[in-house]
């Protein structure tokens, strides 16, 4: 080779391996010969993913929706500070209990998103002893919403497990409580429980400004607390009627299945039914469910909280005479931290001549009761041992009452008083309808 020859092949070398490699490759593709090269590299693409695809499918996790996709940076940003792990009620009450799993938090939740596929079922262990009340994210310095990270990752187990076969090599890790809870929903009864509803006709009116959504939960567990709160709507002169109605759908969504669209529907046609669009619900996941599904489009709706706020005026009345009652509060998650409302509940208690004593934690940081994200179903124990540390630190304001206004957290609440403890528990409008009554 001549010494000008290997100079040339030399730097023709460098060209391609250089920067300027990528220009000559660029003007390679768009000549004709590189119009068929760029044709095989899309057909090696496209096998490559049909590989991919083959191995997605046999774990059929379903694909990141467009909307996933474009926050995945965010809800992936974690920077392992730890912070979350403090402030997590999971954590706390699984320490508790030692026959329980190991719950690692919210931080292991958020880094589980950047796994692989097969790793994507560790998390299957952790998802569903979250209660979704997000503590975690209301002290996140970069601001992770690990509650919908949570949702989204129950959503694609849900979807797993409905869609795979049996003896695939998916792991069935849906708790039975929560496929119980939809096989229930989806049956003609239409609510969590599966059973015919006592319902609520005595309330009932063939018209009326108001329908008052009683939900699942207080129909069941709390029926006395909502006969309160209807009596006090009546005081304060609401024209307000019951309706026959179904699982407002909002469990479904907690355990990552799709809304039961025949509840929805339901609930739709019997509300209107009544000629309004206005309802008022004293149970959070209702108010959150009827307000923001598209299925529900079309209504106007207000928690007890809220609507009793606009009322301070007539609830002045109800001030007792002599030494105030004193009271502590419990933020629902769902009222609080979901949904932003923190002083209405405290202007209700302030006018009707209550005094008010805050725990340690409340309003953003206030504690969890441990019944939320499906937790009271699937792990009772975990969720009543985190309820009495709510209890506890309710105890130490030496209040005689813990309000609260949310039909899982004053179920759950009660669970968690012991007999000796001299702590009653109520919801706001239940307390207040029996001093109406008295
Ligand atoms: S939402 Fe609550 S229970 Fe779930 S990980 Fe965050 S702090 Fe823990
Ligand atoms: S607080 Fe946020 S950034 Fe810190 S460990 Fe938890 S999720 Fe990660």
């Amino acid at each position: 080779m001549t010494k000008r020859k290997g100079r040339l092949v030399r730097f023709w070398r460098w060209v391609k391996r250089g920067r300027a490699g990528r220009y000559v490759r660029l003007a390679r593709m768009l000549s004709a010969r590189g119009m068929a090269n760029l044709d095989l590299n899309e057909r090696v693409q496209h096998r490559r993913l049909a590989v991919f695809e083959a191995h997605y499918s046999l774990d059929r996790i379903f694909p990141y929706s467009w909307d996933e996709f474009r926050r995945l940076p965010e809800m992936a940003g974690c920077i392992n500070c730890g912070l979350c792990l403090s402030r997590c009620p999971a954590i706390q009450g699984l320490t508790l209990d030692r026959d329980a799993a190991r719950y690692a938090g919210p931080r292991e939740v958020g880094i589980s998103l950047s796994r692989s596929t097969p790793q994507f079922w560790a998390t299957s262990d952790t998802v569903y002893y979250c209660t979704l009340c997000g503590a975690c994210e209301a002290v996140c310095p970069v601001g992770i919403p690990i509650p919908e990270v949570v949702e989204m990752v129950r959503r694609k187990l849900y979807y797993q497990e409905s869609v795979v076969p049996a003896g695939g090599i998916c792991p069935p890790c849906l708790p039975a409580a929560h496929s119980a809870l939809q096989i229930n929903l989806e049956s003609p009864a239409g609510n969590i429980f599966g059973q015919p509803m006592a319902g609520w006709e005595a309330w009932e009116k063939p018209e009326a400004a108001f329908v008052f959504f009683v939900g699942c939960a207080f129909s069941y567990w709390e029926r006395e607390s909502i006969e309160q709160t209807l009596r006090l709507l009546a005081w304060l002169g609401v024209d307000v009627t019951t309706v026959d109605e179904r699982c407002c759908g909002g469990p479904s969504r907690v355990v990552g299945a799709p809304l039961v669209e025949a509840v929805a529907a339901h609930n739709v046609a019997a509300i209107l039914a009544k000629g309004t669009n206005r309802v008022i619900t004293a149970c959070p996941r209702c108010a959150l469910t009827l307000a923001r599904e598209p299925a529900y489009a079309g209504l106007r709706v207000q928690h007890t909280s809220t609507f009793l706020a606009e009322h301070v005026e007539a609830l002045g009345t109800l001030t007792p005479e002599g030494p105030a009652p004193c009271v502590t509060y419990h933020d629902p998650c769902e009222v609080g931290r979901c949904s932003g409302e923190y002083d209405s509940p405290r202007a209700v208690i302030h006018a009707a001549g209550l005094e008010l004593r805050e725990m340690a934690h409340s309003r953003e940081l206030s504690n969890c009761c441990g019944a939320g994200g499906g937790v009271r179903g699937a792990y009772a124990r975990t969720s009543v041992g985190i309820a009495r540390q709510r209890v506890e630190e309710a105890l130490e304001t030496g209040a005689e009452v813990l309000l609260t206004e949310c039909p899982s957290c004053l179920h759950n609440l009660r669970n968690g008083v012991r007999s000796r403890d001299g702590i009653a528990v109520a919801n706001v409008s239940e307390y207040l309808g029996r001093r109406v009554a008295s």
